[in-house]
This record gives C-alpha cells, sequence and structure tokens, in this order.
C-alpha cells in the first residue's frame, strides 16, 4: 500500500521514489516506504487549503471533534502492541519504553479531545450600551506540522491532537528516518472518520519534502520540533509570508544538586535524567551541577550507575538502553566527546564505541561522563543530543543558577535540595521552560511544554498548546446604526 496521504487517497510520490528504513539497532529492513517530492508537498498543501477553506471540518461541532479524538485514542490502545513494535523498529529503542510512548499518546489525544468543546469564546460586551461584541476563536487554517526521530508518534500528537480539536486542516512530515507510526496514524484518523483533505501526509527529506511547508503562501502556521539550525531555516523561510511559526527545539538543561538532596534519589534520577533513550530526548538532563562538597560522592555513584547500564535493541529483554539513530549521528557524538577531552573535560567512563560483537550491527554508544568541565567549553554549550554527562561544579546558591542559565537554550532544568525554599527560589530564578524539583523528566498534558530563549517559540500541550492552533477574532456589532458624524461639521459621537 502506497504512504503518502493527499485529498483522502494512498498514492506514491509522483516521481515514484522511495526510501529504506533500517531498525538502528541491527540494520534489519523495516519497510521501504514512498517519497515526496516538492511537487507531492505542494499537492497536499494545496488538499489541505481546499478543505479549510470549505470549512469541511471547522464546520463541524467542536463536541464532535473532540468525540474523533477520543475514537483515535481507543484505536491506538486497540493497536498499542502494533504500534510500539513499529516505534521500536524504526528508532531502536526498547518496547517497554516504546509501550509508554503510545499511553502518553493516548493521554495526549485525550487531553486535546476535552479541550475541542471548552473556551470557544467571549462576550465582550453583552449589548447594553447599544454594542454588541464577542471573541470568537477560529482554527488558523491549514497547519504544516513537522516532526524528529526521537518521540515520532508523540511529538506527531502534540500537533495533530490540537489541530484537529481546533477544526485546522494539516500537512503532516514525519521525520525521514521513523515514518511507520505516523503513516499508522494517519490511518486511524481515516478509520476514525475524519473527512478527506483534512489530514494529509508526506514523507521524505526536509530540503525536499518539508521545505515547501515553511516557504508555501497557502499555508497559514507551521508547528515545527526539531533541532535548532533546522529551527532557524524554517523560521527565516516561513517569514517571506508571514506566517505562524511555533517552534520546540533543542535543550541543554542543568540538573543542579544541591549538597542537602536526597542524594539516593538524586544520583539515581541523574543518570535517568540524560541516559534514558540514549540521551536522545530534548529535556535530557545532559548538564550536572553539582555542590561542591558532594561533587566526588555524586560523580563516583553516577559514574557506576554509567557503567551498569546494558545496551542492547529493542527486543534484548536484558537491555536498559538501544541504540543512537544512525551512524551519522554516532559520529557527531563521538566527534562532540573527543572535542570535549582535547578542551580538558575529564572522561570518567565511556567515551569509545563499544567493541562486543553483540552489538557491532546498530548504532551504539556507551553512557560517558565528563568530570570537570566549564562553562566556556563547547560539550557544556552544545547539545550532543546522546549519552553524553557534562559535570561542572558549583559553591553557592546564586552560583549555581548563574550556570544553569549560561546557555543559549531554556527548555527545562531540574534542582534536588532538602529546603524548599531554596528550592522554589532556584526554579523562579532558572529561565527554562520547565523546572522540576525533586524530580526530573516528567510531564503532564494540561501542563504546557515549550522554551525559553533559543529552545523556542511557542508552547505545546497545555491550554497554550491549544491556542496555537486558533486565531482570535474580534466580531463588533452596532445594534443602534447612526452616522458618526465625523465629518461635516456635526460634533462626532464618541463610539
Ligand atoms: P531535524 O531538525 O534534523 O529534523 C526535524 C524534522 O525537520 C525532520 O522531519 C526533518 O526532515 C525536517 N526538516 C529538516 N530540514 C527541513 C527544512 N529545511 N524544512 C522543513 N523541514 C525540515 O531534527 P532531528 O534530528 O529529527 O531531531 C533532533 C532534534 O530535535 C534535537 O535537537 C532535539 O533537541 C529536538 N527536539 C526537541 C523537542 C522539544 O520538545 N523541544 C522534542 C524532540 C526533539
Amino acid at each position: 500500500m502506497p504512504d503518502l496521504f493527499i485529498d483522502g487517497s494512498w498514492s506514491s510520490g509522483a516521481k515514484g521514489l522511495t526510501r529504506e528504513i533500517r531498525c538502528p539497532a541491527d540494520g534489519t529492513l523495516v519497510a521501504t516506504v514512498d517519497e515526496a517530492t516538492r511537487e507531492d508537498t505542494e499537492r497536499a498543501i494545496a488538499a489541505a487549503r481546499v478543505a479549510a477553506d470549505d470549512g469541511r471540518w471547522a464546520s463541524v461541532p467542536a463536541s464532535e471533534r473532540g468525540r474523533l479524538l477520543h475514537r483515535l485514542a481507543d484505536l491506538l490502545e486497540r493497536d498499542v502492541e502494533t504500534i510500539a513494535r513499529l516505534e521500536s523498529l524504526d528508532t531502536g529503542k526498547r518496547m517497554v519504553e516504546s509501550r509508554y510512548d503510545v499511553a502518553d499518546v493516548v493521554s495526549a489525544f485525550r487531553w486535546f479531545a476535552g479541550l475541542a468543546g471548552i473556551d470557544l469564546g467571549r462576550v465582550v460586551d453583552p449589548g447594553g450600551t447599544g454594542t454588541f461584541s464577542r471573541v470568537v476563536y477560529e482554527p488558523v487554517g491549514v497547519c504544516a506540522l513537522i516532526t524528529p526521530w526521537n518521540y515520532p508518534l508523540l511529538q506527531a500528537s502534540w500537533k495533530v491532537g490540537p489541530a484537529v480539536a481546533a477544526g485546522n486542516t494539516f500537512v503532516l512530515k514525519p521525520s525521514e528516518l521513523t515514518p511507520s507510526t505516523t503513516i499508522h496514524l494517519v490511518r486511524l484518523l481515516q478509520e476514525a472518520g475524519l473527512p478527506d483533505g483534512v489530514a494529509n501526509l508526506v514523507l521524505g527529506a526536509g530540503a525536499e519534502a518539508g521545505a515547501p511547508l515553511a516557504e508555501h503562501p497557502d499555508v497559514d502556521m507551521v508547528s515545527f520540533t526539531g533541532g535548532l539550525l533546522t529551527g532557524r531555516r524554517i523560521m527565516a523561510a516561513a517569514a517571506s509570508t508571514v506566517k505562524k511559526v511555533a517552534l520546540e527545539l533543542g535543550g541543554k538543561n542543568p540538573n543542579i544538586v544541591f549538597a542537602d538532596a536526597d542524594l539516593d534519589a538524586a544520583v539515581d534520577n541523574a543518570a535517568t535524567a540524560v541516559f534514558l533513550h540514549s540521551g536522545q530526548v530534548c529535556s535530557a538532563g545532559a548538564r550536572l551541577l553539582v555542590e561542591e562538597p558532594v561533587h566526588d560522592e555524586v560523580v563516583d555513584r553516577v559514574v557506576a550507575i554509567a557503567e551498569g547500564i546494558r545496551l542492547g535493541g529493542p527486543f534484548d529483554p536484558m537491555a536498559e538502553t538501544g541504540p543512537l539513530i544512525s551512524q551519522a549521528h554516532r559520529d557527531k557524538v563521538a566527534a562532540y566527546v573527543e572535542r570535549a577531552v582535547a578542551d580538558g573535560a575529564v572522561l570518567r567512563t565511556g567515551g569509545s564505541v563499544p567493541d562486543e560483537p553483540a552489538l557491532a550491527t546498530g548504532w551504539y554508544y556507551p553512557p560517558t561522563v565528563l568530570d570537570r568541565c566549564d562553562t566556556a567549553m563547547a560539550c557544556v554549550q552544545d547539545e550532543s543530543f546522546g549519552p553524553v554527562l557534562t559535570v561542572e561544579t558549583f559553591r553557592t546558591e546564586e552560583e549555581a543558577v548563574r550556570l544553569g542559565n549560561d546557555t543559549i537554550y531554556g527548555l527545562a532544568g531540574a534542582v534536588w535540595t532538602g529546603d524548599s525554599s531554596k528550592a522554589h527560589c532556584v526554579a523562579a530564578a532558572l529561565r527554562h521552560g520547565t523546572i522540576w524539583i525533586n524530580d526530573y523528566h516528567p510531564y503532564r498534558p494540561a501542563a504546557e511544554w515549550g522554551g525559553f530563549k533559543q529552545s523556542g517559540v511557542g508552547r505545546e500541550l497545555g491550554h497554550v498548546g491549544f491556542a496555537e492552533y486558533v486565531e482570535p477574532k474580534h466580531i463588533y456589532e452596532n445594534l443602534q446604526p447612526a452616522p458618526s458624524g465625523w465629518f461635516g461639521g456635526t460634533e462626532p459621537t464618541n463610539s
């Protein structure tokens, strides 16, 4: 069956291009999928434009849009094993993690299903003064939804959920490396009864299949999750038609451990913060900031955990984390560590490709700890997006905050302390979109997610993540029309 979905039909690309999807754990062929050209993407945009302009989805009652999202969530629950398997094959992540991801996807869709029917607008002026004035929230129109490879289905759900709930039409483009679960999602949207033309799917590389989404005048909004450099490119391309832009970009997230913290919890979570999914998490706690008196103990214990983490493929029951997404990405992570050591970081563990024969066919890289780092080093400033932890030391609360904010990013951070008042002071001072106190990684669909500074523009999830997908419109009615008298010699009325 072909893999592009345009105007309610599955088709191959106009030029018949295809791409092999291979599992990063062992290189096995997962699928050969159709690939879109620029012309295919433009065809998808045209279909979404027509569907937006004739109102076939926007005119459906909001409560029915919510019901469709609940139906979609039911279908995702029905197919959880199939979807988890596809996600694991594409990304190399363990089945258990993919199952968690599907559960999170279901929660996201149910959250937006609940939002669909509320907050449709408000009356500003009820008519007592001779005018009736209200604000309504309309769909933005045609949305371009561009997603990365690390959480393919989850990132799609954070965009498709609000787009559908608010009555938009869209063109969805997943990462060329991990399209399988997004294809399945679109099949389920069709099964759930979404009208033709509302959801459109194109696959392929960013420069060819993705670029028209940011450039095209018929796209009203582009919501992008991915790397900083791509985000800048998309923002610049979108500027030519002044379209709405929502960007979820990278992070270089500080995890701050004070000496008075529960060190058992802090150490264990410091390892999870950075090594989960082999560090391929935008909010990974890749910068560990430790108060000086407990530096040695904390680092020794994190190193011990790192050295015990078992690498393996998605279906290996003993594996605790998987491979990196590609050879190119592993090469990038390896070069980042080499540069860090050259810059003076102390390599405590990891730092070279594992030589076990069982791991030879995948893009594995071991959990790596770099001690004695400082903010002048590239390894502290640049996102590695791999299993690499840098460690810095601080002496005072002020220094912890200063270091935690010394980054161009502002996605997430954590503070560990037994002193609640100190925790909340630090949380208030950190310029990051999510702050955890005595925890790392949890998020809630009802809470906004996104970044300060160069971690992005706008928010996903929460109420604001829904509001990105609507345009407010003020409708003002004069109930007693009369000449204004502004020109022509009479005294103007003051309305
Ligand atoms: P990427 O920027 O390489 O690609 C992301 C998507 O953009 C892909 O679908 C790609 O094909 C597409 N793309 C590339 N060039 C394009 C262009 N010119 N026009 C339109 N589309 C284009 O990112 P990636 O390597 O897939 O993902 C890793 C990055 O994503 C990391 O930096 C990570 O921090 C970030 N990320 C952020 C969040 C968040 O919530 N802030 C979540 C997940 C990932």
